[in-house]
């Protein structure tokens, strides 16, 4: 029965779905903590977390109980041609936890980006500078895959059948200031840089590279953007990604926008721009908009997510969790791996070989595995991962890694 519904369910979806994803033989059915199952009843351990957005994992009680108080209101969606308390009450929340004084919600990582661009261009228009419209980015950085996020996505097989995509972006090498440097000039409005980057490969930013940073928009009056769609609500450990580049401070490079979304509604989409007073300042009634963005629904899930991630508890757990991780892959031992990068429960394990055969293989001894680049494995399992399930996984990426 369950075999005939899997079946269907893949036949179905060589038939009529666009195919721009390639997927395993399976249908995920059912989840519950940080185990997913299949048609077959069949167990994964999942270190993806649907790419680091189920924080809390699956079926999680606080989670549901928050989706069953906003669906008791009858009011899923009103667009934001009108107020609504559980909105207004995320963008206090989020603003008392950050460097912030004003947000605004958008749907995705890639149109938070797509809207703190456009802020920071406004910005620079609303200072005078007609011709300061240049945005910085950096090697292996992933922003998105909307025009503008996209054109500070340096990827080749990404961008090129999609030109011309939005112009003005310019690269400099990440984690090298002197690069950063020569790379700066007057037109560049905004500087945008992951904390951590995931989609390119794990790479932790250094603390001289984003004090560096800091100081070049200064000097330059440009702003600093830090997308934090991934590395950010307590993935790394902190709080904000930033803050575990110096061991929870990074007070003293702060960004002025900061955008988020991936694990912010644990599971529903809902991104968000966080802005300082003076980015706020230069954006007016009309200037942007969005029909669905920060609505009661998904708000009101955020909110529960964002006290919980944001508790000491929690936060210690997450890195207690993410260094017990690097000590498993560390006890492999094994000559494919060479490098373990990462903070936190996002860790990317460097190989000399392709990752893709070992995602496979993954399926067939029931974990969920993700690349990030063709030769780097990525955990970003939920942050509610227990240990025990933790050293099954990597146990299991062990026996693979001598079978291969
Ligand atoms: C995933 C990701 C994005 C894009 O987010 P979408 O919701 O897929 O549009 C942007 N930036 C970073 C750092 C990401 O990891």
């Amino acid at each position: 029965m369950t075999q005939t519904i899997t079946q269907e369910a893949i036949q179905n979806e060589q038939d009529y779905i666009l195919g721009v994803y390639s997927r395993p033989p399976f249908v995920i059915e059912r989840g519950e903590g940080s185990i997913v199952y299949d048609g077959n009843g069949k167990a994964y351990i999942d270190c993806v977390a649907g790419i680091a957005v189920n924080v809390f994992g699956y079926n999680d009680a606080g989670i549901n109980g928050a989706i069953a108080e906003a669906a008791q209101t009858g009011v899923l969606h009103v667009s934001n041609l009108y107020h609504t308390a559980s909105h207004a009450r995320l963008a206090k929340q989020l603003c008392e936890k950050s460097f912030a004084d004003k947000v605004h919600f958008s749907l995705t990582g890639a149109d938070a980006n797509e809207g703190a661009f456009k802020f920071a261009r406004r910005y620079a228009r609303e200072k005078g500078h007609e011709d300061k419209y240049e945005i910085l980015s950096f090697t292996r950085a992933f922003h998105g895959r909307l025009f503008g996020s996209l054109a500070a996505t340096p990827r080749e097989k990404y961008q090129q059948p999609f030109q011309p995509l939005m112009p003005g972006v310019r690269f400099a090498e990440y984690n090298n200031l002197e690069s950063a440097r020569a790379a700066m000039n007057e037109k560049v409005c905004a500087i945008i840089v992951e904390p951590v980057q995931g989609e390119g490969g794990v790479y932790p930013a250094t603390p001289e590279f984003l004090r560096g940073l800091r100081q070049l928009a200064n000097q330059y009056d440009a702003l600093l953007i830090y997308d934090e769609v991934q590395c950010g609500l307590g993935r790394t450990g902190y709080l904000w990604g930033y803050q575990s580049i110096d061991s929870g401070d990074g007070s003293d490079f702060e960004p002025d926008i900061m955008t988020l979304a991936k694990p912010l509604a644990g599971g529903l989409p809902i991104g968000a721009i966080l802005m300082r007073q003076k980015v706020a300042d230069a954006m007016h009634k009309g200037d942007h908009a969005s029909t669905f963005a920060g609505g009661p629904l998904t708000t009101h899930v955020a909110n529960y997510v964002v006290d919980r991630v944001s508790q000491p508890e929690f936060l210690a757990d997450v890195r207690e969790k993410g260094d017990y991780l690097i000590e498993l892959l560390e006890e492999l031992n094994s000559p494919h791996i060479k490098e373990i990068r990462g903070k936190g429960l996002i860790v990317g394990v460097q190989m000399d070989i392709e990752v893709n055969p070992i995602v496979e293989k993954g399926y067939e001894h029931g974990v969920l595995f993700v690349s990030a680049g063709p030769d780097i494995l990525r955990f970003v399992p939920p942050l509610t991962i227990s240990k025990d399930e933790l050293a099954q996984a990597v146990n299991i990426l062990g026996t693979i890694l001598q079978e291969i």
